[in-house]
């Protein structure tokens, strides 16, 4: 049977592009109420006012679904809060999360300093805690969380000038399996999903025949899947895009 998330609340992070906008409208499409999260300001140059989550909002709207924009940065825990308090006030309730909003900072470990380190950690290992802790309690007092997290294979794996990424990514697979764990009694289940797509966070990593064929749209049933009343719990998912995924990319000099 087709998955439907009728009567759900999902949240979805760094939702103004890429992976995040893919999946906040196929979440949508199948009936849940999305917070559509991105903290990035209209696009320079493009002549419009919207942010990028507010377009995503409009997108949905004009599908036909229920979104609001929400533009919490989530490495601050007091603005991610005040999101779940306004879903909660607006829609009764956050059943599912989708933690997703990422930065790159890549260097070749020598040239990283604590800066680029503690940047990365932050928005999304600490983002990430904030965004799960935000919606713990509820999820937990409801009896009902689905929760998945975007990590990656360069957290399983690492790549060239990833020591941040990487360490944060791995970092999400730790609290994963804690979290799974602990809200395995609650019916709250958290995974992990590790997506290779065309995005802009892979854009400078892979070629252009390779990134044609690789829609964050085709992502997005593995999250849904991950996201649904029949989800597993502690998963690290691997999905791709196109006809194959990229397991592993490491050897780029010059970053
Ligand atoms: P991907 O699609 O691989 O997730 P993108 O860079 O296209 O990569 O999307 C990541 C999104 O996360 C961007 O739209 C960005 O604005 C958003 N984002 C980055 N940092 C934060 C943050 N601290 N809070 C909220 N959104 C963020």
């Amino acid at each position: 049977m087709a998955i439907r998330f009728d009567g759900r609340v999902a949240i979805v992070t760094g939702a103004g592009n890429g992976l995040g906008r893919a999946h906040a409208l196929g979440l949508a499409s199948r009936g849940a109420k999305v917070v559509v999260n991105d903290f990035g300001g209209a696009r320079d140059g493009t002549g419009g006012s919207l942010t990028p989550a507010e377009s995503v909002v409009e997108e949905i709207r004009k599908a036909g679904g229920t979104a609001m924009a929400d533009g919490a940065d989530v490495s601050k825990f007091g603005q991610v809060t005040a999101m779940v308090e306004r879903a909660t006030k607006e829609w009764g309730s956050v059943d599912l999360l989708c933690a997703n909003a990422g930065i790159l900072r890549d260097k070749s470990f020598g040239k990283m300093d604590v800066a680029d380190f503690a940047k990365v950690l932050d928005v999304h290992l600490v983002g990430t805690f904030y965004c799960c802790k935000a919606v713990w309690d509820g999820m937990r007092e409801r009896n009902y969380g689905r929760i998945v997290l975007t990590t990656s294979s360069s957290g399983l794996f690492g790549n060239f000038g990833q020591a941040n990424y990487g360490a944060a990514k791995a970092g999400m697979v730790g609290l994963m399996n804690v979290l799974a764990e602990e809200g395995r009694k609650n019916n709250v289940r958290v995974n992990t999903i590790s997506p290779t797509a065309a995005t802009r966070m892979t854009e400078e990593l892979l070629p252009p025949q390779a990134l044609a064929l690789m829609k964050p749209e085709a992502i997005t049933p593995a999250v849904e899947y991950l996201l649904s009343e029949d989800a597993p719990t502690r998963t690290i998912m691997g999905a791709g895009a196109g006809s194959f995924a990229v397991i592993k990319i490491i050897e780029t000099e010059g970053v």
